[in-house]
């Protein structure tokens, strides 16, 4: 029986192991806190920094494979785990490449992908020298994520709000859709699309508050987006499954925002609503089995349940009883014991045929199911 890694033991993690069940694999978790979501859904847990060279090294020597749910891994020890014959899904040369929003923009420049402009600052007076080049927005380089070290710069006075660190300076697109293609590549270069998902944020959070699937976008837009994502994801060179995270302007130009090497939060309404789940699928790809199908059963709504503003502590479900009898809801808490504002500790999904239905649900999920202390 094959053995494969995770590293990291997060939801992300959870559900890949919820999925993992099916099929003939002995699965190993790495993180550092023995009580995080993942940790009894694997056969072996191991405490360890995925930070640390030595803890991701010796966790992935015995292993056959080795996947990611989030991006900041040591990524040394991961390539002398590849060079010694240990599959990494996705490779290492592709986490170098998109943990550094540098070097990740300078990837889509230079394979004609489009994307919005940027320029590289690597302090706040070289991002001062740039007011000709607003509106715009300042990004981290490095160690940035859900929104924190993004920062919009529209005019002179919010320059004092960018980072005094290496960083992007991309061009501000007027953003009419925000949307996330996945797509699944195996090793033979076999690729699969789902159907791509329009995000919806809470302005406040910056965070990811619903997203429909399938997105509604015309047919020539989807083929753009479609290419552009193929494009973006086989020249990594690397099996494995990426979210292509897009924007969308009024006239339809497309420009890819960032990419997710691995599972993501676009894709987990695929566990109910479409044939295969973005969790079933990466399995079939790091055990080499036929790619799934991708379609979907019933459109649907995926809402993240985070946590209430002004509530930290051990965790209480209000209103889970009212939204269990949704007939057409599946929720997903994540077992983590503590909740903070905006923490993401689950997740619900509802499916029909009618769009209405669906808003109307999905609001009634919003305003019922709350993660207070
Ligand atoms: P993170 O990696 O933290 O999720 P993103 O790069 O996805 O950061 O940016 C967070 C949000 O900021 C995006 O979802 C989008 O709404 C907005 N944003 C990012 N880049 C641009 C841009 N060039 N123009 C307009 N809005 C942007």
């Amino acid at each position: 029986m094959q053995k494969i890694g995770i590293l990291g033991g997060g939801q992300l993690g959870r559900m890949l192991l919820q999925a993992a069940a099916n099929y003939p694999v002995e699965t190993f978790v790495m993180e550092n806190d023995p009580g995080c979501p993942a940790a009894h859904l694997c056969h072996h847990f191991t405490s360890g920094d995925i930070k640390n060279f030595d803890d991701v090294y010796n966790f992935g020597k015995g292993l056959h494979a080795l996947t990611i749910e989030i991006e900041n891994i040591n990524v040394e020890a991961l390539e002398k785990l590849e060079s010694e014959g240990v599959k990494i899904y996705p490779r290492p040369s592709v986490l170098k490449t998109i943990r550094n929003k540098i070097l990740q923009k300078e990837y889509y420049k230079s394979h004609d992908m489009p994307s919005a402009g940027f320029i590289i600052t690597n302090n706040l007076n070289e991002l001062k020298e740039q007011e000709d080049f607003l509106p715009a927005v300042h990004k981290l380089a490095e160690g940035g994520y859900d929104g924190k070290g993004v920062q919009i710069i529209k005019t002179k006075q919010d320059m004092d709000k960018g980072f005094d660190m290496p960083a992007v300076l991309e061009k501000l697109v007027p953003i009419y859709k925000e949307i996330a293609q996945m797509v699944a590549i195996n090793e033979k270069g076999d690729t699969v699309l789902y159907p791509p998902v329009e995000m919806v944020f809470d302005p406040h959070l910056n965070l990811l508050d619903f997203q429909i699937c399938p997105a509604e976008i015309e047919t020539r837009v989807l083929w753009k987006v479609e290419a552009i994502a193929l494009s973006v994801v086989r020249n990594f060179k690397s099996p494995g499954l990426f979210a292509v995270e897009m924007f969308i302007n009024r006239d339809g130009d497309v420009f890819v925002n960032e990419t997710a090497p691995r599972v993501h939060n676009s894709g987990h309404h695929t566990i109910e609503a479409h044939y295969s789940s973005q969790f079933d699928m990466l399995w079939r790809v790091m055990l080499g089995y036929p790619l799934g199908n991708t379609e979907h059963i019933l459109p649907s709504i995926m809402v993240n349940i985070v946590g209430e503003n002004g509530y930290s502590g051990d965790v209480k479900y209000e209103g889970l009883d009212e939204v269990l009898k949704i007939d057409n809801a599946f929720v997903h808490l994540y077992g983590k014991k503590q909740t903070k504002p905006g923490r993401k500790m689950g997740h619900v999904t509802i499916m029909s045929r009618e769009k209405q239905e669906l808003l109307h649900q999905s609001n009634k999920v919003k305003r019922t199911l709350l993660a207070k202390a």
